[in-house]
């Protein structure tokens, strides 16, 4: 198994230390032709959405990358990536992949809770630490989606079909349960 980590901005490296522990080798995809190598899963990295969204769109990966993930590709979004898959954002106009039926709401906690640390319920894995960093909620999910950990009424983590997100950042714990339970979907679609 290996799989992509998109390291174009953002806490890219700490995804690749996270697959590593687990002993799942990882590419990095910084240009399209990373796309050609093969690949099980992909990562797509808290950091700037709209920096992430715009540097996809300059080097030519946004569409590829898309149709991966609409045709199936196991696909793992944390922080900006949930806002890179989120069908839309409450607070912000743009759009990315949109392959995801959530809408989001960017920098959701404000200015004075930013960033902060709990723990609470993950479906199926139980107690986990969750670090938020001007992070997003989900606002709202349709039928088809999967509601995995909730914070203070607010939805954190869901599942859709092939696609994960977090609105929090498990790469920067060191609690490697939500990366084996992405590791897990990647095994059960191969
Ligand atoms: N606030 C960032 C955004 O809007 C997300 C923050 C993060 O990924 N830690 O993209």
């Amino acid at each position: 198994m290996q799989i992509a980590v998109l390291a174009l901005q953002g806490a890219f490296i700490e995804h690749e230390q996270m697959l590593e522990r687990l002993g799942v080798s990882s590419v990095e995809i910084r240009q399209k032709r990373d796309l050609e190598r093969p690949y099980d899963g992909l990562i797509i990295p808290g950091g700037e959405s709209t920096v992430q969204g715009k540097l996809m769109r300059e080097l030519g990966l946004f569409e590829p990358i898309k149709k991966q993930i609409e045709q199936g590709l196991p696909v793992f979004g944390t922080c900006a990536g949930l806002l890179l898959l989120a069908k839309k954002i409450e607070n912000d106009e743009r759009q990315h992949f949109a392959t995801m039926d959530i809408t989001a709401v960017r920098n959701a906690y404000g200015r004075q809770l930013g960033s902060f640390y709990t723990e609470a319920d993950f479906q199926g894995i139980g107690n986990i630490p969750m670090t938020f960093i001007r992070a997003p909620y989900i606002d709202s999910v349709s039928d088809n989606v999967e509601v995995l950990a909730a914070v203070d009424g607010k939805i954190v983590a869901a599942k859709q079909d092939n696609q994960l997100v977090t609105a929090f950042h498990p790469e920067l714990n060191d609690n490697l349960s939500v990366h084996q339970y992405f590791v897990n979907m990647v095994s059960q679609k191969a």
